[in-house]
C-alpha cells in the first residue's frame, strides 16, 4: 500500500480527537491530504526587528530582548496577562488570555527570548497576542530560514492545531515517510519539464532549505496539478477523435448561398466570416465539432448560428437551437422567421409553454424531417422529441445549462451531432480549455458597425432626483428604459417585496408613461405579454428582476438602472448592461449602491464604469473573485481540486503542462509504456468516481 494512505491518527500527536477535526474542518484524512495541505505563506525568520520598528505595516515580526515584568488585567473571563517587552528601543505588550498561570510560571523577567507574532495596535501602543516565545541563551537559538504558515479555522484552533501546531505534524508525518514518497509523474515528463522529485518538492515545500528549492518545490507541485488536469483533457480529446466519427458537411449549397445573397439583412462583420469559416472547416473533416463560441453581448452570435444551421440543412440534416429562457427561445424563433423571409426553410419553436396538440404536430413533423430547425428551451431535452437526422445543435448562453443537460442533446442521435455552445461571458483562453474540456474555441471580437459603448455611470441610493431626471430625458426623446432589481432564491419574498415597491415608486414618478414590470413567478404568458408591450413600445418602462439578463433584444431601450448593483457579479452586471446599446442611440447604465461599500465592491463599479469590453471585464472578474466564482465555471466543473496553483496567475505553468500532456499523449495515446503507467493510476486515483465531464462541455 501506498504510505500516503495511513491514516492521520498514525501519526505522533494526532489522536481521535484531532483527527476528527482535521477530517472534518479540511478534509485531511491520510497521510496524502496532510502533506497537500500547503502553507499560504512564508515567514523570513532570519530577519530580526526592532521594537521600534514596529507600525501599522507589520504583519508577522521577530523580536530578541526581555520581559521587564509582569502584569495581570481584568477579571474573570477577561482576565489576561501581561509582559511588557523591551530590546532597548522601545516597549511591546505580550498578550495571553489563556493559560495563564502556566505561562508566568515557566517565563521569566530578564531571560533573554525570541518572540514572533503579529503586532495589533490598540490606540497608540502595540502588543502581540499569544506570541510564539523561545529562550535565546546563544546564537545556535536564532532561527534560520523561511517558516511556513497554514490556514487553520476557529475549531481548529479551539483544539490548539494553530499554524505552529500543524507545522509540527506535518514535521512528525514527513519523518514518517522519509524516503518512502512514491514519485507521481513520470521520468520523462520530469525530464521534460526539469522538475525536482515528488520527495523534494513536498520536503522543500513545508520546510524550505533554501528559497531557490522552495521556489522549485513550489513550481513542482503546481506543475503536476496542472499537468494532470490537462492529461485527462488532452488524452480524452483524442480518445474521441480516434472514435467518434462526426457528420461530413462537405458542401455549401442553396441553404446558405440564397440566405447570403438575398436575405441577409446587413455585411457580417469580419469576426462573424471568420468564425462561419472556422466552423465550416472544423464541420468539413469528417470529426464531430465540438465548439465554444464566445463573443460579448451583442456581437452577433445569433446570426452565425443561423448561418451554420443552414450548412447544416445543405448537407441533408436538421439543427436544433436550446435558449435558457422561454422569453429567449421565443425571441430567436421571431428573429431567424424574419430573416429567413419567404427561404422555404420550416422553423418551429418547441417549449414549456408549446400546447399539447401543437407539441404532438411538432414532434411528427421533427420524425418525419419535414420541420428542418427546431428552436426551444429545456423543453427539446425531453425523450419524446426525437429528430430525422439532427446533424447540428447549437446552445445559447450555454453558462445556464448544466453538463448532464447538454449530454441529453448529445445523445438524441446514434452518431452525434456538431455542437455549437455560444456565451456572452467570455472567458480567458487557457481558462476556456481547462473548464470547457476539449472544446475547441472561437471568439467574435468585433461589435457590428455604429454601436456607440454604453455610458456606465455608478450612483449612490439616496439621490433620485437627477437619476429620474435621466431617465426622464431619454423616455421624453422617445426611448425607453430598464430598471432591473436583484433576485436570489434566499431572500425571495424581500426582493420580490423591494420590486413591488420600487414598481410602485416609479409609477408613481413617471405617471405620464406606462410602467410594467416582470419577474421570475409570474406566468410564461404573462412574462411573454409584458415583454411584447415593451418590445413593441406600448410601454415605456420595464421594472424586472434578472430575468431580462439572457439575450433579450429591444433596440430602442437606451437606459438601465441598476438597483442594489452591489449584489450583482461583474459578468452578471456586464450581461445586464447589454441589454442597452443595441440601437444607434448613445444608452446609459446607471448603477445604484449604497453609500457603505467594501473595498471589492467599490472596484467592481470602478470596472464597470470604465470598461465596456467583455474580455476585460472577465478577466477582472476572474482576478477579483477567483475561478471558482466564475460564472459559467460551476457547472464545468474544474475536474480536481487546485491546492496550490492558480489558473490565472500560474498561466504559464498551464501552457508548459498542456505542451506536455499532448507530447506524452502524441507518443502514448492510451498510456500503455511502463513508464506511463505511474501517470495512468495517478490519473485514475485523482478522478476517482466523478462524472466524465470532459466529454460533453
Ligand atoms: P449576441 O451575440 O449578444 O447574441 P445578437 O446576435 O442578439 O447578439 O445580435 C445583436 C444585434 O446585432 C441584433 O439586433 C442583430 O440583428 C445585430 N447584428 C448582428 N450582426 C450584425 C451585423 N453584421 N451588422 C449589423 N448588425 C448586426
Ligand atoms: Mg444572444
Amino acid at each position: 500500500m501506498d504510505i500516503l494512505q495511513t491514516d492521520i491518527t498514525y501519526i505522533p500527536g494526532i489522536g481521535p480527537k484531532k483527527g476528527q477535526i482535521l477530517n472534518k474542518e479540511i478534509d485531511v484524512f491520510t497521510l496524502g491530504d496532510l502533506l497537500r495541505w500547503y502553507p499560504y505563506r512564508y515567514i523570513d525568520r532570519t530577519r530580526m526587528y526592532y521594537v521600534h520598528e514596529v507600525d501599522n505595516s507589520s504583519v508577522y515580526i521577530q523580536l530578541k530582548g526581555k520581559i521587564a515584568s509582569f502584569e495581570t488585567l481584568g477579571e474573570g473571563r477577561k482576565q489576561r496577562l501581561v509582559g511588557h517587552f523591551t530590546d532597548g528601543t522601545g516597549f511591546i505588550d505580550l498578550v495571553w488570555f489563556q493559560s495563564i498561570r502556566h505561562i508566568q510560571s515557566t517565563l521569566k523577567v530578564g531571560q533573554e527570548y525570541i518572540v514572533f507574532g503579529k503586532p495589533a495596535r490598540f490606540g497608540n501602543k502595540y502588543s502581540i497576542a499569544h506570541p510564539d516565545i523561545d529562550p535565546y541563551n546563544s546564537e545556535a537559538d536564532r532561527p534560520t530560514g523561511f517558516m511556513a504558515m497554514y490556514n487553520t479555522t476557529e475549531k481548529m484552533k479551539y483544539a490548539y492545531l494553530n499554524s505552529k501546531a500543524m507545522q509540527k505534524i506535518i514535521y512528525n508525518a514527513l519523518q514518517m515517510v522519509k524516503g518512502s514518497i512514491e514519485e507521481t509523474l513520470s521520468p520523462d515528463v520530469i525530464k521534460a519539464a526539469n522538475l525536482l522529485s515528488y520527495d523534494k518538492a513536498i520536503r522543500n515545500v513545508h520546510f524550505p532549505e533554501t528559497p531557490i528549492l522552495l521556489r522549485d518545490a513550489e513550481y513542482r507541485l503546481k506543475f503536476e496539478e496542472l499537468f494532470f488536469i490537462q492529461l485527462s483533457i488532452v488524452r480524452y480529446a483524442s480518445d474521441r477523435k480516434a472514435k467518434l466519427n462526426g457528420f461530413f458537411f462537405n458542401r455549401v449549397g442553396d441553404y446558405l448561398n440564397n440566405f447570403y445573397e438575398s436575405y441577409l439583412p446587413f455585411p457580417l462583420t469580419n469576426a462573424q466570416k471568420r468564425v462561419i469559416r472556422e466552423i465550416r472547416q472544423d464541420t468539413a473533416t469528417g470529426k464531430q465539432m465540438n465548439r465554444l463560441l464566445q463573443g460579448d453581448v451583442g456581437s452577433g452570435k445569433t446570426l452565425v448560428s443561423l448561418m451554420c444551421m443552414l450548412i447544416s440543412l445543405d448537407n441533408g440534416y436538421q439543427a436544433c437551437l436550446m435558449a435558457p429562457t422561454e422569453i429567449l427561445a421565443t425571441q430567436h424563433y421571431e428573429t431567424f422567421k424574419e430573416m429567413l423571409g419567404d427561404m422555404d426553410v420550416n422553423v418551429a419553436l418547441l417549449t414549456g409553454s408549446t400546447k399539447k396538440k401543437e407539441r404532438d404536430i411538432i414532434h411528427e413533423d421533427l420524425l418525419s424531417g419535414k420541420t428542418n430547425i427546431l428552436i426551444g428551451t429545456h423543453a427539446l431535452l425531453e425523450d419524446i422529441v426525437q429528430f430525422n437526422n439532427l446533424g447540428f445543435v447549437v446552445i445559447d448562453e450555454q453558462h445556464r445549462f448544466g453538463v448532464a443537460q447538454r449530454a441529453k442533446l448529445w445523445a438524441k442521435n446514434e452518431h452525434p451531432p456538431h455542437m455549437l455552445v455560444m456565451t456572452a461571458t467570455p472567458i480567458p483562453r487557457t481558462l476556456a480549455m481547462t473548464v470547457y474540456g476539449d472544446l475547441d474555441v472561437s471568439i467574435i471580437d468585433e461589435l457590428p458597425p455604429g454601436r456607440k459603448p454604453v455610458q456606465t455611470m455608478h450612483r449612490y441610493d439616496q439621490k433620485r432626483g437627477p437619476l429620474y431626471q435621466s431617465i426622464t430625458n431619454e423616455l421624453n426623446a422617445g426611448r425607453q428604459a430598464y430598471i432591473v432589481y436583484p433576485l436570489i432564491e434566499e431572500s425571495e419574498t424581500l426582493d420580490l417585496k423591494n420590486l413591488e415597491e420600487g414598481y410602485e415608486h416609479v409609477s408613481q414618478a413617471f405617471p405620464q408613461y406606462k410602467v410594467v414590470k416582470m419577474h421570475g413567478r409570474m406566468k410564461p404568458a404573462e412574462k411573454d405579454e409584458v415583454m411584447q408591450q415593451f418590445v413593441d413600445g406600448e410601454a415605456h418602462i420595464m421594472v424586472s428582476t434578472t430575468v431580462i439578463e439572457v439575450g433579450v433584444n429591444v433596440p430602442n431601450a437606451s437606459i438601465m438602472v441598476i438597483e442594489s448593483a452591489q449584489r450583482f457579479g461583474l459578468s452578471q452586471l456586464h450581461q445586464l448592461r447589454g441589454r442597452v446599446g443595441r440601437g444607434a442611440e448613445q444608452s446609459y447604465c446607471i448603477l445604484i449602491t449604497p453609500y457603505e461599500l467594501s473595498s471589492e465592491t467599490r472596484r467592481r463599479m470602478a470596472i464597470m464604469t470604465e470598461s465596456n469590453d467583455g474580455f476585460v471585464i472577465a478577466e477582472a472578474d476572474l482576478k477579483l473573485r477567483g475561478p471558482g466564482d466564475l460564472e459559467g465555471t460551476q457547472q464545468s466543473g474544474i475536474p480536481f481540486n487546485l491546492r496550490i496553483a492558480d489558473l490565472v496567475r500560474d498561466n504559464d505553468i498551464l501552457l508548459q503542462a498542456r505542451e506536455i500532456a499532448e507530447q506524452v499523449i502524441n507518443s502514448d495515446p492510451l498510456l500503455e509504456q511502463p513508464q506511463h503507467h505511474v501517470l495512468k493510476r495517478q490519473l485514475s486515483r485523482l478522478s476517482g468516481n466523478r462524472f466524465d465531464w470532459g466529454r460533453i462541455s
